[in-house]
């Protein structure tokens, strides 16, 4: 679908030509995604079709303004080098002027994902147009208070779950109050850094059943963030990949030029993938649709 068509639908459904940016009447319309997740290269423009209710109709100059406004701000990420917030950090470098990651050591299993992480960043941070700083983060206390197979390591991993199985109850690989902690931590540092922005790789379709991967608990947590660090200040948090199911993720990151092979998912700290936890077999199942093999699997395994 073009933009031309989504624009047709987007406007049948408006009942006012009205731009929610000017408040004026739309002259010339341009389609925008609520949550500004709308950077798709002209390709995937068939992902689109799943996030019509998410679109709004705009004035096109509000909207490149407001591109331009984007490329001149800062946003600080949740970063933890796996395969959804990898592509949630290339998709930044194309939308902000500059991107900042926190990583979070929060005693986690798989603790190789932190070193994973910077070591992406070290290795392709100049190869991205705008800067890209990281900094680690020492989340220990969520070790201490929440009880998982993540952080504890007598609670055992599931393994060889069917995707349909993952649905039906959280997991044991649930840590409770972790993106809130996550999400917090990202906005002090934006508050720190002038950024009024925050992103995260959270997803809702092909995850693991965790309560804060919901667009509902990320939307409280912007307004509890928007009134409780920001002083009421509207800030953008954003969750490109919310609405994208895994397979379209992995072909987002692959137009934005993720290198699959150096991200890190796997619940055991296997590199590559150990292929049995929840994380593997999501990711693997996901390229297989796709007609491809995992690269990682090249990369370390074979
Ligand atoms: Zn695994």
């Amino acid at each position: 679908m073009d933009d031309k068509a989504l624009e047709q639908i987007a406007f049948t459904n408006l009942p006012k030509q009205i731009c929610p940016i000017t408040g004026q009447k739309i002259m010339t319309p341009a389609v925008m995604h609520r949550d500004l997740s709308d950077f798709w290269p002209s390709k995937l423009a068939d992902m689109r079709d799943d996030r019509i209710a998410n679109l709004m109709i705009v004035e096109r100059s509000a909207r490149d303004k407001y591109y331009e406004k984007l490329k001149k701000a800062g946003v600080s990420l949740s970063f933890s080098g796996g395969l959804d917030s990898t592509t949630v950090l290339h998709w930044a470098c194309k939308l902000f002027g500059s991107v900042h990651c926190l990583i979070f050591d929060y005693g986690q299993r798989h603790k190789i994902e932190i070193d994973r992480a910077i070591n992406y960043l070290n290795t392709y941070r100049d190869s991205f147009d705008v800067p890209v700083t990281h900094q680690l983060v020492d989340m220990t206390p969520i070790n201490q208070l929440a009880v998982s197979s993540l952080t504890r390591d007598e609670v055992k991993v599931p393994r060889n779950q069917s995707i349909d199985d993952m649905a039906k109850r959280i997991p044991s690989t649930f840590v409770p109050g972790r993106n809130l902690y996550f999400m917090t931590a990202v906005a002090q540092s934006a508050f720190a850094s002038g950024f009024r922005h925050i992103a995260l790789g959270v997803n809702a379709l092909d995850y693991s059943g965790y309560p804060d991967c919901r667009p509902e608990f990320i939307a409280a947590m912007r307004d509890a963030l928007s009134i409780g660090v920001f002083n009421g200040h509207e800030i953008g948090v954003h969750a490109p990949l919310m609405m994208l199911n895994k397979r379209n993720i992995i072909r987002l990151g692959l137009e934005l030029g993720v290198k699959y092979e150096d991200t890190h998912s796997c619940y055991n700290g296997v590199l590559g993938g150990c292929g049995e936890c929840d994380s593997c077999i999501l990711r693997r199942t996901a390229f297989n649709e796709l007609g491809m093999e995992d690269p990682a699997i090249a990369k370390w395994i074979k």
